[in-house]
């Protein structure tokens, strides 16, 4: 049985999360935290999930460590922010927890102390801004077609997300920039994102390549939230199952898409 912690469990995505842990034979949630002032803090977890009473309450940030050591989760999950993912990761590296982080936002700094302390504390980690397996697809797609087009192809991403989103770009966005300029050999920064908020809209991306006689197109559209907590629950089996210690494996890793 695979004892999982959820950071954020409250939250839009950690409720999705915990409502796809209550279904999972293999697994079993131990352990569910959020901020101190949250609203929830001490209801159990199932209940706000909208599923059955799972017995485990929401436990406030401050005790991560103490709920770490008492609980013995193989792995924690965090869909938090960026700032309180770094400090998740570091507790739960120095306690021997393997990660799966879904936390978007991070700045070349934070991700470097990620990897520091995943190095240093020798755990097994998935991370990926998106656990989708129809965008882990774009991603491939949009790394063959940048293979094939090259720079006389001028690319370009847009993204849309519910106005709620607290980063822009998106992570997946920024990934999608990522892939084309190692193949095209230019700076991520090179490639034009475009970020719009509107509405409930869960998230779509579209790479386009254009020159002037054509324009190829690459759409993602997620239709419901649920999609990344199905992913999610790959990414756990696969970080206790394969995962390396030390190492950051990401869904192309998780989907055997590398
Ligand atoms: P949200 O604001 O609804 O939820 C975040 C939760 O984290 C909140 O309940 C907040 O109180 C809690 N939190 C903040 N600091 C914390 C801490 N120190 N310890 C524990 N909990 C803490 O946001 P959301 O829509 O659920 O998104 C969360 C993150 O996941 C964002 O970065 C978002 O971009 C990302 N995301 C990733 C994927 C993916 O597939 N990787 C998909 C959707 C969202």
């Amino acid at each position: 049985m695979i004892r999982v912690a959820v950071c954020g469990a409250a939250g839009r995505m950690g409720r999705l999360i915990v409502r796809q842990l209550a279904g999972q034979k293999d697994m079993k949630l131990v352990a569910a935290i959020d901020v101190p002032e949250h609203p929830m803090i001490g209801k159990d977890a199932g209940l706000i999930a909208g599923v059955q009473k799972l017995g485990v309450n929401v436990v406030e940030s401050s005790k991560l460590s103490e709920v770490l050591r008492k609980t013995k989760p193989h792995v924690l999950v965090d869909f938090t922010t960026a700032e309180a993912s770094v400090q998740n990761v570091k507790t739960a590296a120095r306690m021997g927890v393997s990660v799966v982080v879904g936390t978007t936002g991070f700045t070349e700094e934070q991700r470097r102390t990620l990897e520091a302390a995943i190095k240093r504390g020798r755990i097994r980690a998935v991370i990926s801004p998106n656990f989708s397996v129809g965008v882990n697809v774009f991603f491939k797609l949009a790394r063959e077609a940048a293979k094939v087009l090259g720079r006389d192809y001028e690319p370009s991403v847009v993204e849309v997300h519910h106005v709620y989103k607290k980063d822009a770009p998106s992570g997946t966005a920024l990934r999608a920039a990522e892939i084309v300029a190692e193949e095209f050999g230019i700076e991520p920064e090179e490639i034009k994102i475009k970020s719009i908020r509107e509405g409930e809209v869960v998230g779509d991306h579209t790479l386009a390549f254009a020159n002037s006689f054509e324009v190829l197109e690459i759409t993602h559209r997620a239709k419901s939230r649920e999609v990344f907590a199905v992913g999610t629950m790959k990414a756990i089996r696969y970080v206790i199952k394969k995962g390396k210690p030390g190492i950051i494996k990401d869904m192309q890793d998780v989907l055997g898409l590398r």
